[in-house]
C-alpha cells in the first residue's frame, strides 16, 4: 500500500468500481493574466494551449469530446463511470452565461459521478458556486473546483506573472468550502526561488483550509515561454531530482493526511520540452518517492501536528 493517499482507490471506493476522467477543451478559453485584464503573457511556464495538451481538439463539440474519450476508457478499461473533467485555461473566467451553458452540456451524460472544473483562485465567486450546487443537487453530482495555486509564496506568484496573489486563494478555497463544493489544489514542489520552507507552508496552508484533492507537478519547461527564456539564458537552475525527491516527501507528511492525491507525478506535453521530469519515466521517479518514505520510515501527514494550538496540546 502506499504511503499517502491515492486518488484510484479514493474514487473505487466511493462509487464502488473504477472512474474514470473525461477531459474536455472547451473554445475560446483564456486567463486573466493573459488578456489584460490582471495581466499579459500568462504564468511564465504555460504554453498556448492553457495546459490542455492531453486534451482533444476544441474544434470539436462537447459532446463529440466526452463521447470519444469515454468510447477510448470503455474500450481499454471496460470503464462504466467518469468525471467530465473542464480542464483547459481557467473556465469560470468565462461570462456566466456561456460557462452554465457549457457545464450544462458537459454534465449531460448518464454515466457521470461528477464534474470537475479548472480554474484560478481569482476567477471564483458567489454567482457560479451557487450554480454548481444547485447542478450538485439537482443532478446528484459532485463537483470539483481545481485550482492552480503553484505555491503559497507570495512574492513568487509575482515573479511567475499568476496575477494573484495568496489571500485570493485562501479566500477562493474558503468559499468553495462554505458552498460544500469539493477543492483541488495544482502545485509546483520546484519552482526557481522556492525552498523547502515554501514546500512545507505549501503542505501547511492547503491542509489548514481543508481542501480535498493536492495534485502535485514538477515543473517542466516549454520552448517559446518565459520560462524557457529565463531557463536558456541561465537566469535559474532545476534542484536535482534527488532534492525534488526529499521536497515531494516532505511535503505529504505534511499535508493532512486526509487529503487524496490525484497525481503525485506531472507528465509535460510531447513535443517542444527544454526540460522535463529529468528525462526520467514518472513511475521511476513515483518508485524514488516510495523508497525515501520507506527510508524514512514516515508517510503522509506523519508531521501533520501543527493545527489546533500545537503548543498547548497534551
Ligand atoms: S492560469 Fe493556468 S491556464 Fe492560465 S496562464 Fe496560468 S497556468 Fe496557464
Amino acid at each position: 500500500m502506499a504511503d499517502y493517499r491515492e486518488y484510484a482507490p479514493y474514487l473505487e471506493a466511493k462509487y464502488g468500481q473504477r472512474v474514470y476522467k473525461l477531459p474536455i477543451n472547451l473554445p475560446g478559453g483564456t486567463c486573466p493574466n493573459r488578456d489584460g485584464t490582471v495581466g499579459r503573457g500568462g504564468c511564465i511556464f504555460c504554453d498556448a494551449t492553457g495546459s490542455g495538451f492531453q486534451c482533444l481538439s476544441d474544434t470539436k463539440t462537447i459532446a463529440e469530446q466526452l463521447a470519444e474519450n469515454k468510447e477510448f476508457y470503455k474500450k481499454r478499461f471496460s470503464a462504466h463511470k467518469f468525471i467530465s473533467y473542464l480542464q483547459t485555461y481557467s473556465n469560470t473566467y468565462m461570462p456566466f452565461e456561456r460557462f452554465k451553458q457549457a457545464v450544462l452540456e458537459a454534465t449531460d451524460d448518464e454515466d457521470l459521478v461528477g464534474v470537475a472544473i479548472s480554474t484560478r483562485p481569482d476567477c471564483v465567486n458567489d454567482e457560479y458556486l451557487s450554480f454548481l450546487v444547485e447542478l450538485k443537487e439537482s443532478r446528484n453530482l459532485d463537483v470539483d473546483i481545481e485550482l492552480g495555486l503553484q505555491t503559497v509564496n507570495y512574492h513568487n506568484l509575482v515573479d511567475i506573472n499568476r496575477g494573484h496573489t495568496l489571500a485570493e486563494y485562501i479566500d477562493a478555497v474558503l468559499r468553495i468550502k462554505r458552498y460544500g463544493l469539493h477543492c483541488t489544489t495544482h502545485v509546483i514542489l520546484n519552482l526557481p526561488g522556492d525552498d523547502l520552507l515554501d514546500v512545507i507552508e505549501s503542505a501547511k496552508i492547503i491542509s489548514a483550509l481543508g481542501v480535498d484533492f493536492v495534485k502535485l507537478h514538477s515543473l517542466y519547461i516549454v520552448g517559446g515561454t518565459e520560462l524557457a527564456r529565463r531557463y536558456e539564458a541561465g537566469e535559474f537552475t532545476i534542484i536535482s531530482l534527488e532534492e525534488y525527491v526529499q521536497r515531494v516527501v516532505t511535503f505529504l507528511e505534511y499535508l493532512n493526511p486526509e487529503i487524496v492525491i490525484q497525481r503525485l507525478v506531472g507528465k509535460g506535453p510531447q513535443d517542444n520540452l527544454l526540460f522535463c521530469n529529468w528525462d526520467t519515466s514518472w513511475w521511476k521517479i513515483k518508485d524514488a518517492i516510495d523508497a525515501e518514505f520507506i527510508a524514512r520510515n514516515s508517510k503522509q501527514g506523519s508531521r501533520f501536528d501543527y493545527l489546533n494550538g500545537k503548543a498547548v496540546k497534551k
